[in-house]
Formats: C-alpha cells, sequence, structure tokens
C-alpha cells in the first residue's frame, strides 16, 4: 500500500507514543532512531556548503545579497523578541511554579560562560574554512561559502567548472535526501517510542503544567505569527505552510535538533513551500543557527516558572532584561539537543534569579526540547518563505502539498 509520506510519519509517531506506553523494553529501539539522526546529519554539511555556494554565484548580484540578509535577520530578530514575551505572558497566565512543592534533584548544571560579544563576532570568520567545514560549525560555513560564491560570480567564465562542480554536487545531495527521508517514519519510531517509555506519564505529573505552558504558547507563536506572516508578506495560504513544513516540523520534534533537521527543512521549503534554492540555501541554514523561537519561549516560561518557584516578584526592569537576554541567549543557543537548558542559566544570572529551578526543568527539558524545537524550524521555514515573496524567489510550480 502507498501511503504518502507525511501520514506515514504521523501513524509511526501515534504507534510509538502507544508502544512506549504500553509495551515494556521499548528503549531497544532506540538505534533506528540513532540510525535515522547520523543518516540526516551527514547531509548536513556538504548540503548546506554546496547549495550556499551555487545560491550565491547564481544570485551574481551582492546588493541583493545583503539586502536578503537584511531582511533575513530583521525578520530573525522581530520574531524572537515577540517569541520570548508570549513565553513571558504564558508563564504569568499558566503560573507553572505556583504551589509546586517538589524535591529538588541533584543535578547540577554548569552555568555557561560567554565569550563577550566582540570575540563572538570574530569567530564567525573562519581561520581555516576546511576545519569549520570538518567540525560542522555552520556559521562559519556561511561564511566561506558566501566568499566562495561571490568570487565565482566575480570571475565569470573563468570559474565555470567549479560552479559546475557544486551545482552537480548539491543536486546528488539533494537525492540522498531524498532517499533518507524515506526512512523518516522508521526513524520516529525509533526515537520517539524510547522516549515515552523512559518518561512514562508519572514522572511528567508534577510538571505537567510547564509542558502544557509551552505547547500552548508555541503553538499560538505559530498561529498568530507565522501564519500572518506567510499569509501578508508570503502570500501562501497558512494551510498550505504548515502542512508543506509538517515533515520537517515532526523530524525536528523527534530528533530536538534544528541543525539535525536542516537537510529535511530545505526539501520541504523548496519543494512544498516554493522558495528558490537561492534563498533557502541561505536562510535556512543561518535560521537554523540564530534563529530559535521556540527557544525564546521556553526562556521566557522557565525564567517566570523559576521566579515563580522562589516567591519572587519581577520588576519591570527585571522583564526587560529578561527579554533583551533572552533573545540574545536564544541567537546564541546552537540548534542541538538540550541547548536552550545551558542558555538558561545565562538568563536567569542576568535577571538575578535562583539557578536551582535548573534542576527541576532539567528532569523534563527532553519533552520541552520537542516543542520548542519543532517552532524553531517552522520559524526559519516561515522567513525563507517571507523573504522568498518578498525578493520575488517564489517559485510557483515548488507550491504544492506533501506527497
Ligand atoms: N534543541 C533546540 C534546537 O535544536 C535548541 C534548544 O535546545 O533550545 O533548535
Amino acid at each position: 500500500m502507498k501511503m504518502k509520506l507525511l501520514t506515514q510519519i504521523f501513524l509511526a509517531f501515534v504507534l510509538a507514543v502507544l508502544f512506549g506506553l504500553f509495551i515494556p523494553g521499548m528503549e531497544k529501539v532506540q538505534p533506528l532512531g540513532d540510525l535515522f539522526l547520523r543518516l540526516i546529519k551527514f547531509v548536513i554539511v556538504p548540503l548546506v556548503f554546496t547549495t550556499l555556494v551555487v545560491g550565491v554565484a547564481s544570485t551574481g548580484d551582492v546588493g541583493k545579497l545583503s539586502r536578503m540578509g537584511g531582511k533575513t535577520v530583521a525578520y530573525y530578530l522581530v520574531t524572537t523578541a515577540i517569541a520570548i514575551t508570549i513565553g513571558i505572558t504564558a508563564g504569568f497566565l499558566f503560573s507553572p511554579g505556583k504551589g509546586l512543592e517538589i524535591e529538588m534533584s541533584e543535578a547540577a548544571v554548569e552555568p555557561s560562560e560567554s565569550e563577550g560579544v566582540i570575540q563572538t563576532l570574530l569567530n564567525i570568520i573562519p581561520t581555516n574554512p576546511i576545519q569549520s567545514l570538518v567540525e560542522g560549525n555552520i556559521l562559519q560555513i556561511i561564511v566561506f561559502s558566501l566568499f566562495v560564491g561571490i568570487g565565482i560570480t566575480v570571475m565569470g567564465e573563468k570559474s565555470r567548472t567549479v560552479y559546475e562542480f557544486f551545482d552537480g554536487f548539491a543536486d546528488v545531495m539533494y537525492k540522498i535526501t531524498d532517499w533518507i527521508m524515506k526512512i523518516a517514519p522508521i526513524g520516529v519510531f525509533g526515537l520517539i517510542a524510547p522516549i515515552v517509555a523512559q518518561y512514562g506519564a508519572d514522572l511528567l505529573m508534577p510538571l505537567i503544567k510547564i509542558i502544557i505552558a509551552v505547547a500552548t504558547a508555541v503553538i499560538i507563536h505559530a498561529l498568530v505569527v507565522y501564519s500572518t506572516a506567510v499569509k501578508t508578506i508570503g502570500k501562501l495560504n497558512p494551510i498550505a505552510f504548515f502542512k508543506g513544513i509538517m515533515p520537517a516540523t515532526m523530524v525536528a520534534f523527534s530528533t530536538t535538533s534544528s541543525s539535525g533537521t536542516l537537510p529535511v527543512t530545505i526539501k520541504n521549503t523548496r519543494e512544498n513551500l516554493g522558495v528558490s534554492e537561492r534563498v533557502a540555501s541561505f536562510v535556512l541554514p543561518l535560521g537554523a543557527t540564530i534563529n530559535m523561537d521556540g527557544t525564546a519561549i521556553y526562556l521566557g516560561i522557565s525564567t517566570l516558572f523559576s521566579a515563580q518557584l522562589f516567591g519572587i516578584e519581577l520588576t519591570f526592569t527585571q522583564l526587560l532584561m529578561i527579554i533583551l537576554t533572552g533573545t540574545l541567549a536564544s541567537i546564541g543557543t546552537a540548534g542541538v539537543p538540550g541547548a536552550g537548558l545551558i542558555m538558561l542559566t545565562m538568563v536567569l544570572q542576568s535577571a538575578g534569579l535562583p539557578l536551582e529551578a535548573i534542576a527541576l526543568v532539567a528532569g523534563i527539558d527532553r519533552i520541552l526540547d520537542m516543542f520548542r524545537t519543532a517552532i524553531n524550524v517552522m520559524g526559519d521555514a516561515s522567513a525563507a518563505v517571507v523573504v522568498a515573496s518578498s525578493e520575488k524567489e517564489v517559485v510557483e510550480s515548488g507550491r504544492h502539498l506533501p506527497a
């Protein structure tokens, strides 16, 4: 029976939840999840590198590139600031930390150390681009690809072979991504079933409010902010948007890594949302690295949770501080599992709040991470749609619902 991939993924998800709850020993299917995870991870670096070089080289116009970059970063900043505000509001409304009497677990989280703004910015420029590729440092790879792409444009005919090499290589990487997606349902099953088995209902109950708060806030953010943006600027029906990006969202939910989901995000935005290769190859890798709306929402809620736990009334200045550091922290968060939890220490510290709440949040972080990563990826895709439309980079023939 030939079922649509999206239906298969949903089915795998539902089965995974049921199996995880009722069949003992589901932890053992984890290798299936890991297999899928390793497969999509291995395409990331070559895919980002080759497609971005081709994307930039085919633009052939530095002015257009910097305009696209400006729009992308502006969209990312605005949506993130809205996200953290929604998070704080949800934290007030749900008050997940009020009346909670719970044993603190011993799990200590090291406070994060930040390097300072100037060093962080300098670090974007690779001293050895091959090393950036080896280490999978996406921001550095972006910078390197930009230079190579612009170089190809400026050299013209002389660099024809180099261009064709990257173009062909990029197509090969897209093809490999297609193959890997065929086993996505198995991967989703292998990732979700062990988590459900591990957490079970008992462990979640005391902290159910914070999970509901995060889930509700991310859904509201998607329904309000992304719907409006893709509809008004992106000229795309929001339902088509959500449906088109659903496979990537499900993969993000299961893997809790927006960087890991990148190949799927690129595939979905190009094939279902009609975003040109040029825009997708630039906006999405950048977004997977710096744009984390879900993480911002989570930071807002968890900070309020922490304050409520200790009965601290937040001042207006503290709230502003949370919005500011929360936005910066979400930019600094890597698109890998659990990164947001580390950033939480930074936000709590800067708002002068006790760090103990982290031990509590840490216990259920994996669950919260699923929701925030799903939204992180959806946010990147919405930016791609918006930028593509405003730059006249929409490929109409590429706008159709997932097969
Ligand atoms: N896991 C998230 C992501 O990859 C980052 C986070 O932990 O907030 O997008």
